[in-house]
C-alpha cells in the first residue's frame, strides 16, 4: 500500500474517465483522471464545467486504490492526470506519488503556469504534455494569462530537464497563421517533440464564435507543421 497519512484523505483527483484507451498516454493502455479548476481562458475549453470548481473533492486515497487495482487486473499501465490545470492544487505532487506507488506510469497535462511545481515533478513524472495555446505575447488576449515570464520558465525547465515530453497546440484556422507558428515556435526553440492538433467544435464552447467552426483541415495542420518544422525539426501534425 503506498505512503499517505490516511486513506480517508482526499487526493486531487476530481473525475476519472472510465473507459481505457491508448490515446491518452503515448504507447500505453492508460485511464484519464481529471482535476477541477483551472486559471486561463480559452475559449475552445471542452472541459468548462471545470474550470471555476477549485475545491472539488471527489477521490479518496482509499477509493483510487480499489479503482487502480481494477485498472491493474484489465492490463492499463498509465495514468494521465489532466484538468483544468493539475499544478494549480498543492497536493498534486502527493497524488502522483500515490499513482507511481500504486505501480502506474504517470503523464501530467500542464499549461504550464507554475515553474515551481513542474521542478519538484521533475523526478517522478514521466511524461510532461505541455500546452503552447500561441506564440506566449499573444496570450493575455488569447487565454486571458499575462504571468509569460512563469510560462517562459516552465517550458525552460522542461525543455532542458524532463524525461520525456511534448508540447501541444490546438489549431484554430485563420488564427493560426504561418506568421504565429514561427513566433511560437521560437518560444519553444529547442523542443524536441510539438504536436498541432485539430480544433474540434463543441456546443459548449466558452467562445460561442467558436461553436460553430468548422474542425480544422488536416490540409492546414500539414501545412503548419512543415512551417514549424523550419524551427522545431520534431513538430508533427496529430
Ligand atoms: S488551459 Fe486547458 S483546461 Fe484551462 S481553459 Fe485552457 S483548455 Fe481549458
Amino acid at each position: 500500500m503506498p505512503d499517505v497519512a490516511s486513506l480517508d484523505e482526499y487526493s486531487v483527483i476530481h473525475g476519472i474517465l472510465r473507459q481505457p484507451s491508448l490515446v491518452d498516454y503515448p504507447g500505453q493502455l492508460g485511464v484519464l483522471m481529471f482535476t477541477s479548476g483551472c486559471n486561463f481562458r480559452c475559449g475552445f475549453c471542452h472541459n468548462v464545467d471545470l474550470l471555476d470548481n477549485f475545491d472539488a473533492r471527489t477521490y479518496t486515497y482509499g477509493m483510487l486504490h480499489e479503482k487502480l487495482a481494477k485498472y491493474h487486473e484489465e492490463w492499463v499501465q498509465a495514468v494521465t492526470v489532466t484538468g483544468g490545470e493539475p499544478t494549480l492544487h498543492a497536493k498534486l505532487p502527493e497524488t502522483i506519488r500515490f499513482l507511481k506507488d500504486e505501480g502506474f506510469l504517470v503523464k501530467l497535462d500542464t499549461n504550464g503556469c507554475n515553474p515551481l511545481m513542474i521542478k519538484e515533478l521533475l523526478n517522478i513524472v514521466d511524461y510532461f504534455a505541455v500546452d503552447l495555446k500561441c506564440a506566449l505575447a499573444h496570450y493575455p488576449e488569447f487565454v486571458k494569462y499575462s504571468q509569460i515570464d512563469h510560462l517562459r520558465e516552465s517550458f525552460r525547465i522542461i525543455i532542458e530537464n524532463a524525461k520525456d515530453y511534448e508540447f501541444r497546440t490546438t489549431i484554430l484556422e485563420n488564427f493560426h497563421t504561418d506568421e504565429e507558428i514561427l513566433a511560437a515556435a521560437q518560444d519553444i526553440k529547442g523542443a524536441k517533440r510539438w504536436l498541432l492538433q485539430p480544433f474540434i467544435p463543441h456546443e459548449n464552447l466558452p467562445d460561442e464564435a467558436l461553436r460553430t467552426l468548422p474542425r480544422t483541415k488536416p490540409s492546414v495542420l500539414e501545412h503548419l507543421a512543415e512551417v514549424a518544422r523550419t524551427v522545431i525539426p520534431g513538430t508533427l501534425a496529430r
